[in-house]
């Protein structure tokens, strides 16, 4: 039985690399492409199981070509798959991602595909596992409807919950009461917050304002700067770990992998940030989102 429930998506992150991101109407000639794992749910999932722990994976996918590439990297990582849901009839997501290869920057374009028809119904068939998990964490890419009744289900049976509030959209003040762990970056802290944030004091002001909402316990995550932890009472602000990121596609999936994980090892909060923090830092060392997903061993030698 896993003791880590994720629900989210899995989509097939297409990267083509070029000199430049093509103008509407312009072709270009580009160098090279890439086809990987992507999604945040499946990210932060692969997170979890590199680390070690016991992981389930509630989305949508469907019977087709990356459908194929879903289930193996699933199974590949030793996520538990039974608790999907396969189509004949929807596609599996996909991201098109237009890279410049000498900025970094890029253009997506993201098509969720069939978990973006996930229905409570759905999710019910599987909803003994998150009631028996110990840990449950989400983000906003499937209904909102579905997350907001597996919040409820896992809180209702004392499961510990994490929301990662991305992508940042509104939600109603009904899920503030299900959410322990809230984890934001700085921008999505900003979306529900009107608060701009670019240092400690300004995460401090947005996580006071957060707390008010109803929220437990609030981490925003601020990139290279590292992440601010608040539940009213403790403050801990981490710095990031010194690395030479090459690319920070997923960092922040395999911060909330990492939370996840540590927090189901009953880890103290210092201690599990920690963790969560240096997983996320050693993610930014490869390309690509659930393939730059570091294991235990990298951990443990950064430890030493
Ligand atoms: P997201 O990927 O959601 O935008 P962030 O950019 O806030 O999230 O990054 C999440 C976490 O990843 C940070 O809190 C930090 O732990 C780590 N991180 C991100 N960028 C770097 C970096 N350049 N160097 C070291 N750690 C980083």
């Amino acid at each position: 039985m896993s003791n880590i429930s994720v629900l989210g998506i899995f989509v097939a992150d297409i990267s083509f690399f070029g000199n430049k991101i093509p103008s509407i109407g312009e072709t270009i000639l580009g160098t090279n492409y890439n086809i990987g794992p992507g999604g945040k749910g499946c990210n932060q999932a692969i997170a979890i199981a590199r680390l070690g722990g016991a992981v389930n994976f509630i989305s949508k996918i469907g019977k087709d070509t990356y459908g194929d590439l879903a289930t193996n990297t699933l199974r590949n990582n030793n996520i538990d798959t039974s608790t999907i849901t396969y189509s004949n009839d929807l596609q599996t997501g996909v991201a098109g991602i237009m890279v410049n290869k000498n900025t970094g920057k890029n253009a997506i374009n993201v098509i969720s595909g069939a978990p973006s028809t996930l229905t409570i119904k759905e999710v019910e068939k599987h909803i003994e596992v998150i009631n028996n998990s110990k840990i449950f964490l989400t983000q906003l890419e499937v209904p909102k409807e579905v997350t907001l009744h597996c919040l409820k289900k896992a809180k209702e049976n004392k499961v510990l919950t994490i929301l990662n509030p991305a992508p940042a959209s509104e939600i109603s003040n009904e899920f503030f009461k299900y959410i322990d762990y809230f984890t934001p970056n700085e921008t999505e802290a900003e979306f529900y917050t009107g608060i701009k944030i670019s240092n400690e004091i300004e995460a401090k002001e947005a996580s006071i304002k957060l707390l008010t909402l109803g929220l437990k316990k609030v981490i925003i995550t601020l990139g290279e700067k590292g992440l601010f932890y608040s539940d009213g009472n403790e403050d801990i602000y981490l710095k990031a770990i010194p690395v030479k990121a090459t690319d920070t596609t997923g960092a922040g999936d395999a911060f909330n992998g990492g939370l996840a994980y540590a927090l189901s090892q009953n880890k103290s909060i210092k201690d599990s940030l920690n963790l969560a923090n240096q997983v996320a830092g050693l993610s930014t060392l490869k390309l690509g989102a659930g393939n730059a997903m570091p294991y235990l061993k990298d951990l443990t030698n950064i430890m030493k």
